[in-house]
């Protein structure tokens, strides 16, 4: 007789990367997953989980946070705002630099029992003293001396086993009033092109046109902040319609990122898109210390948008785990409830709600069903589920209409 240590049973299991989505039973053992169907009879777990009238998921994967906390101004507690949210494995989106990744694996990876792994930013010192982008911060291009391309390749050499990509930030306001982003976006291609990783791009204010980015990225790098609405928009604000550049970039197997953040959410931009059936590859939150409590919450909440734009579940589902996880080329590993994986899994709950949900400009929305954490194992050991301390928080919306000046699509 099998031995589980858990089984989730009677849950609704949607897993995209085997086409499954059925009500059925999922035993664990010895951290990994050991078994999906009828296992009820004759079996005997440890302990069990009633699922039932609940959605379970693959661990979800959120391809960019921000998780050195305590070091880098935008960190956040990231098995509060991630694991505690459902999501198994968290992606740092260049917050370490080849001078400080060091202290990322010791003081951050190592000691979150979320698995995080991270994209190397192409600026030594990462985002060490940077934070909000398109205003007063200063920021990691502000002397091409911190971009190194020969010592980013060689922090990524030695650390493969953490570092999943690299990252770089084109904008104006941080690379010395724009006259340092051509180069280093270009040393930025150069060092994800010799380790053979995704370069993912941040680009709002910046004079690099959509034709250069994405339009000059490689099959399988990564846009991030897609639905932002500032200059450098994917959507262009006379017709409402994709630029030819996105669609061309998206044909050429550019990923397109949410990456919500306090800043990069916009509902008409996410609807517009919508209309021309154009989803997100992957949904993440860019949650960090400037937006985890409003207007981002966590990464359920941002697929509970992608819900109200009329994304269907199955494909936010997918777009949450084994979508991230082929990103970074790990979904040898994760996004999927295979057998034989380790044992992330996550159980959200679809309530009916009534919900007037902002996005990073306080523009609101009705929604009618909210995605909801309800428990979650991070290789077969349970996780501490958390809350948002209050959702909507209005009193988050004044810095969002402060900057509501500056969009070029608007309610
Ligand atoms: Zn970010």
């Amino acid at each position: 007789m099998e031995k589980f240590d858990w089984i989730i049973k009677n849950g609704r299991v949607i897993d995209p990367s085997q086409a499954l989505d059925k009500v059925t039973n999922i035993g664990l053992a010895k951290g990994k997953i050991a078994a999906i169907g009828d296992i009820e009879g004759g079996s005997e777990a440890d302990q069990i989980y009633d699922a039932t009238g609940h959605i379970v998921t693959p661990g979800l994967v959120d391809l960019h946070i921000h998780g050195y906390e305590h070091v880098t101004p935008l960190g956040i507690d990231v098995d509060h705002y991630c694991l505690g949210r459902g999501v198994t494995t968290a992606i740092d989106a260049g917050s370490a630099g080849c001078d400080t990744f060091d202290g990322f694996r010791h003081f951050a990876a190592e000691r979150s029992q979320t698995r995080l792994l991270a994209f190397l930013h192409i600026s030594r010192a990462g985002l060490a003293f940077s934070s909000r982008t398109g205003g007063d911060d200063p920021g990691e291009l502000e002397t091409l001396k911190l971009v190194h391309t020969r010592d980013c390749i060689d922090c990524i050499e030695s650390n493969r086993d953490l570092l999943v990509g690299v990252k770089i930030r084109l904008s104006s306001s941080i690379a010395n009033d724009g006259r340092n982003e051509v180069e280093a976006y270009k040393r930025a291609r150069e060092a994800a092109g010799a380790v053979e990783l995704p370069l993912m791009t941040h680009h709002n204010f910046s004079f690099i046109p959509l034709e250069d980015c994405p339009g000059a990225m490689e099959r399988g790098d990564i846009y991030t902040h897609c639905f932002h609405a500032y200059p450098n928009t994917i959507i262009d604000p006379v017709s409402n319609t994709l630029f030819d550049s996105i669609v061309a970039a998206r044909d050429a197997g550019v990923l397109f990122d949410i990456g919500h953040g306090m800043g990069s959410f916009s509902w008409p931009v996410a609807e517009l898109c919508a209309q021309q059936g154009f989803w997100p590859d992957t949904i993440s939150t860019d949650i960090h210390s400037l937006n985890r409590d409003g207007p981002v919450y966590d990464l359920p909440t941002v697929m509970s948008r992608m819900l109200k734009v009329g994304m269907p579940l199955v494909e936010i589902i997918r777009a949450s785990t084994i979508n991230p996880a082929k990103a970074i080329g790990w979904d040898d590993r994760i996004g999927t409830l295979d057998i034989g994986r380790d044992a992330d899994i996550s159980v959200l709950a679809l309530d009916s709600v009534t919900l007037q949900l902002e996005d990073c400009h306080a523009q609101l929305r009705s929604l009618e069903s909210q995605l909801i954490p309800k428990a979650v194992w991070r290789a077969g050991n349970r996780g501490q589920i958390t809350s948002p301390k209050k959702l909507p928080d209005c009193d988050t919306y004044q810095t969002a209409i402060d900057w509501q000046s500056k969009l070029i699509i608007r309610d």
